[in-house]
């Protein structure tokens, strides 16, 4: 049986061009946040199943045409009502925790008279996802990488080792990558992209085995570090910036900085510095 938060309390705020939703969900977890720079796009453009933004058009190219499709915090539920729209898929799931974007879900749905293909469902994580739906691929996005790695630790149970994972965390996709190599997922496709002044990572991954990548290739993503593409080097250098800048304040600070996170940040700008240069 599904385990449905039907507690999680969502505040929305309209900040500039993005929203920020805080999920809060009571069942002892720390608050989720998250960034959702997809009102607009550049071009000024409004959003939504039928105009995805950049990020949901590059995650759609990775579905597999025919796929039954489990979007994972799907919100509002574009990426599945565009994709049938099109042709792209057979079927899919919207999987919601919270109401609200449950909600919106539904509505996309039945206003573009897609129920009969598209099944809403009001669950945490992979519970939205029944035996009978024969589901070939999984998407998780817009999401923190570590919340993306918890929802499919905690439904593994579903996952049958045939579905294509098609995951574009925001931030965490090294901790997210981990999980994946130790459970057996190779990396088959991956892709950055900027888009609103954000750098944004699709993580494709399948089922092999075995799989062993080292830890820098954890950290930038094996394909990643591999093609290192122009988009893939201007984000790093961005990022070598950053966290020089945040490394320099800790070694500073007037406080005492636990030692281990300023030698965590120390590594990451020596791997990055190694990796750039
Ligand atoms: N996937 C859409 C996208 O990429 O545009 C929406 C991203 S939105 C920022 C993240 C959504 O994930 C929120 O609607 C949130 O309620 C949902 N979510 C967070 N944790 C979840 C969980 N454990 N199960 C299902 N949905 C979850």
């Amino acid at each position: 049986m599904p385990t449905i938060w039907r507690e999680a309390a969502v505040n929305i705020e309209l900040r500039s061009n993005k929203f920020e939703m805080t999920a809060i969900a009571r069942q002892n977890r720390a608050p989720i946040r998250m960034q959702m720079p997809d009102v607009g796009d550049e071009k000024g453009r409004e959003l939504n199943e039928q105009t995805l933004s950049m990020r949901l058009e590059r995650v759609a190219a990775h579905v597999p045409a025919g796929a039954r499709l489990a979007d994972i915090g799907s919100d509002h539920g574009y990426l599945p009502v565009a994709l049938l729209r099109r042709g792209a898929i057979e079927m899919a799931v919207a999987g919601e925790v919270a109401m609200t974007p449950y909600r919106a879900a539904e509505r996309t749905v039945s206003e573009n008279d897609l129920q009969p293909w598209i099944s809403v469902r009001l669950a945490d994580g992979l519970a939205a996802i029944e035996a009978g739906d024969r589901i070939t691929a999984i998407s998780l996005c817009g999401m923190g990488g570590e919340t993306i790695r918890d929802i499919l630790k905690a439904g593994k149970a579903r996952l049958s080792g045939e579905q294509r994972l098609v995951l574009q965390p925001n931030g965490g996709e090294q901790p997210l990558r981990l999980w994946l190599m130790s459970n057996g997922y190779r990396v088959v496709c991956e892709e950055v992209l900027r888009e609103n002044r954000f750098d944004y990572e699709i993580i494709v991954a399948e089922f092999a085995g075995t799989v062993s990548y080292t830890p820098q290739e954890l950290y930038f993503g094996p394909l990643l570090l591999q093609a290192r593409n122009a988009v893939f080097l201007a984000k790093w250098q961005r990022r070598l910036g950053q966290k020089q800048r945040t490394l320099n304040s800790l070694r500073q600070a007037s406080k005492p900085v636990p030692e281990d996170k300023v030698q965590d940040l120390a590594q990451q700008v020596r791997w990055i510095t190694e990796m750039l240069a």
